[in-house]
């Protein structure tokens, strides 16, 4: 490696922090900076619709690496500081401030932020989104203020919030457009799951449902629905959905590029030496293009940038079983592996209905599964289907039993 060499990192999230420890641990030498325009270090975001919102202030720690290891990986970071531009033919970066960084190599990790709700008065004080820190301190305080909540948009912001709204104790509504809670997955027995979980919880859920208007001044006080029913609310919060902070990037004829930035299993764009990892990338699959939003994918896609840009990515892949999960209610919903293919799915008895496994299967072999619980038993399938090796449908099923005996 050339030691003169330089790379930049623009986006101070998990994928950038991730990708610049990757740098470091495969071998880069020369000289690597990370950019990012919140004022703090790389933190996970995760949290945030969990802990963040019931435990005590100040107890989660959300470091993505320890506070030294920037000084100690020789990472220079510059924070708080807004990229205006990737200019990909001068090979730098061009920042607000007019300031520019040359590189050698990019890589954008500039991750999504909220979509908005197309109605007026969405920016009103109450009105409350999630995606960084502060946003996710707001909503804390808001959740010990307020008693009534709307929550626009079930998915998985959504339902965690709700969850930890509930669990303190708040009056709670999510209203989706969909008929479906977690229409996205595209998993119905999930999505009713979820539905009869909440319902359990003593959560209002208005589905196939949007807010056609908001009444307040300086606050929302009603919502009115597309159902016509009206709703006294003092809170909402909303998550309907996310987009990529990709327009930093132009194409060659200059169009900024607002759909996500299209890369290949080492994150290379089209672009010369850009690569992107992370929420802001857009992945082809058989199924077409997917924008895999999950902290996992983006610590995977953070550790194939980094051997891109460290190889060009002639070898090295990691194997890699797909993982998402969410904490609703203190247990854990997760989703491994391909749950997407064509596949038999098949539900595992549970002992009660606040439990649930369904196992995606070919020859009686499962390679993906979606549970609710089941944590060390959804491990070990993970395991497997990354080593090549998928545990077979009676496996599951004896250790579910072996589970549910014991406890
Ligand atoms: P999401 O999971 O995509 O869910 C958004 C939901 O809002 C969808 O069900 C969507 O329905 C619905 N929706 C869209 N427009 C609406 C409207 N105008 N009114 C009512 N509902 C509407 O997105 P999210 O919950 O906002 O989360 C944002 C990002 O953070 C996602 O990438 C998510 O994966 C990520 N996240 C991850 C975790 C985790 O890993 N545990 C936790 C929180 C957030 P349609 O699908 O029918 O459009």
């Amino acid at each position: 490696m050339d030691f003169s060499s330089q790379f930049v990192v623009v986006g101070g999230g998990l994928a950038g922090a991730v990708a610049c420890k990757a740098l470091r641990d495969g071998g880069f030498k020369g000289q690597l900076h990370l950019v990012g325009d919140e004022g703090v270090l790389p933190y996970e975001r995760p949290p945030l619709s969990k802990d963040v919102l019931l435990k005590e202030a100040g107890s989660v720690s959300c470091d993505v690496l320890p506070q030294t290891a920037y000084k100690d990986l020789s990472i220079d970071t510059t924070l708080g500081a807004k990229v205006e531009l990737v200019d990909w033919a001068r090979k730098e970066v061009v920042f607000h401030s007019g300031a520019r960084l040359p590189y050698e190599k990019v890589l954008i990790s500039t991750g999504s932020r909220p979509r908005r709700l197309p109605i007026f008065g969405e920016g009103l004080k109450n009105v409350l989104y999630l995606r960084d820190i502060q946003d996710a301190y707001a909503i804390k305080a808001a959740l010990t203020r307020y008693k009534n909540i709307l929550i626009v948009g079930g998915g998985w912001i959504g339902l965690e919030v709700a969850a930890a709204a509930r669990i303190l104790g708040l009056d709670v509504t999510v209203l989706d457009v969909s008929e479906r809670l977690c229409n996205r997955i595209n998993c119905s027995d999930l999505s009713a799951f979820l539905r009869d979980l909440h319902l359990g919880k003593g959560v209002h859920l208005k589905l196939g449902c949007s807010v056609s208007s908001f009444d307040g001044d300086s606050a929302v006080e009603r919502v009115r629905l597309s159902d016509g029913s009206l709703l006294a609310v003092d809170l909402i919060v909303v998550g309907i959905g996310s987009v990529p902070n990709s327009e930093i990037v132009a194409d060659a004829d200059g169009n900024p590029l607002s759909n996500g930035l299209l890369v290949d299993e080492w994150g290379r764009t089209d672009l010369p030496d850009v690569f992107a990892a992370g929420d802001v990338s857009v992945i082809k699959t058989l199924g077409g293009r997917v924008r895999f939003e999950s902290w996992d994918s983006a610590r995977h896609q953070a550790q194939m940038a980094a051997n891109g840009m460290l190889d060009d990515g002639k070898e090295n892949i990691t194997p890699y079983a797909p993982w998402f999960w969410s904490t609703q209610y203190g247990n854990m919903v997760q989703m491994v592996g391909d749950i997407n293919g064509d596949y038999e799915v098949c539900p595992i008895q549970t002992r009660n209905d606040e439990d649930m496994f369904l196992a995606f299967c070919r020859d009686e072999m499962i390679y993906g599964a979606i549970s609710y619980k089941f944590e060390p038993i959804m491990a070990r399938i993970k395991r497997q289907i990354k080593n090549g090796k998928p545990m077979s449908l009676k496996s599951a099923r004896d250790l579910i039993l072996a589970q549910q005996k014991r406890s």
